[in-house]
């Protein structure tokens, strides 16, 4: 039974992002032979988001995967996103299978799928949803282990947003892997840099982010001549920038024997959750004066919320991190939540006041 595990080194998956032609499979096959790659990916069937774009080349090209896994002996993967995929890709040998992020937002077709795999011996591998949603993920997660498959993987290949970032075709949200990996450390997390990069250029830089991060492994589309490629032809990268890529990745561990810096990493975590300390402590005495500042408002029936005094504190607050170089995105998305919470205590209050004085 094909079972990946956790290893010092990145399980990693390369291949088109679409089987095009017999040929284009082989090549790109032959061309990643020299890697250590573990699986071989091609999409067969493509859900593209407009109509009238390559959607796949159909079931003919299991046959391709089929002499793509007998010839270099790897172990290869497509797409599936329909119970006759699923049959079809079943009958053809594949050994891994990948939900993708369009399907994964639809509880009914994922439960669709998980019934279609009951007790399939085989590695599923789960993509986050477009929609910037950890529970669905999870869940998604959930109905195939359900399932009895043998082992099932996520993978981060970022979120559709309606203003695309000028940097990301999808945005990483790192938060939100990185909250998975909190909720179930027991999963392999792999990244997907090439769905999160839309460019070739900035792949290499979310591979070793993910690196940093802590995931498990890559999937990299990897096409012969990516500018030819039929779909997704910006963001593919050719076997040999793949391998250029490789040689400069940092695999970072989870841990470290190095007794010396172990204890120094403890005694600066311990400074830290002194910090961490009173920062509640000062948070708590905040919120009390944000109950105050409610019941005066309350008194002179005053809104809670003020726009001129947010402006004016979110200025001030901007200089005086800037000052000691801390992130002015950082900050202002901080102090909305702190703002927004004093604006729900004060609201608290004054409900309250107001309930007491109809009594
Ligand atoms: C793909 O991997 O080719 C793909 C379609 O990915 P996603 O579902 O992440 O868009
Ligand atoms: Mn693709």
């Amino acid at each position: 039974m094909l079972t990946f595990e956790k290893s010092e080194q990145p399980l990693l998956i390369a291949g088109p992002c679409s089987a095009e032609t017999r040929e284009q499979v082989l090549q790109i096959a032959d061309d990643l032979s020299s890697l250590p790659i573990n699986i071989f990916r091609a999409g067969i069937w493509k859900p593209r988001t407009k109509p009238g774009n390559f959607e796949g080349c159909g079931s003919i090209g299991l046959q391709w995967l089929q002499e793509v896994k007998q010839t270099y002996r790897t172990p290869v993967a497509t797409e599936v996103a329909q119970p006759q995929h699923i049959e079809q890709a079943l009958k053809h040998g594949i050994d891994v299978l990948w939900i993708g992020a369009r399907t994964v937002v639809n509880p009914f077709q994922v439960q669709e799928l998980a019934n279609c795999l009951k007790g399939v011996p085989m590695p599923i591998l789960v993509k986050n949803p477009v929609t910037p949603d950890i529970d669905l993920w999870e869940g998604a997660i959930q109905r195939f282990e359900k399932a009895g498959v043998s082992q099932v993987m996520a993978i981060h290949r970022g979120f559709s947003s309606y203003n695309a970032s000028l940097q990301y075709r999808n945005h990483p949200n790192w938060i939100i892997p990185i909250e998975l990996k909190r909720r179930r450390p027991d999963l392999l997390l792999l990244s997907d840099p090439s769905h999160i990069s839309g460019k070739a250029s900035l792949v290499g830089e979310v591979a070793q982010k993910a690196m940093d991060i802590g995931f498990n492994g890559l999937m990299i589309e990897t096409h012969h001549q990516p500018p030819q490629a039929w779909s997704d032809a910006a963001q593919q990268i050719t076997p040999i920038e793949l391998k250029e890529i490789l040689s400069h990745l940092i695999v970072r561990k989870q841990f470290t024997e190095d007794v010396i810096k172990s204890s120094e990493l403890e005694y600066l975590r311990q400074l830290m959750d002194g910090i961490d300390a009173e920062i509640i402590d000062l948070l708590a005495r905040r919120m009390q004066l944000s109950d105050r500042i409610g019941a005066l408002k309350k008194d002179c029936n005053m809104t809670a919320y003020q726009p001129d005094r947010w402006n004016e504190m979110l200025e001030s607050i901007r200089e005086r991190g800037g000052k000691q170089y801390l992130s002015k995105n950082f900050l202002a998305a901080l102090f909305e939540h702190i703002h927004d919470e004093s604006i729900r205590r004060q609201i608290a209050v004054m409900k309250h006041s107001d309930q007491s004085a109809n009594h």
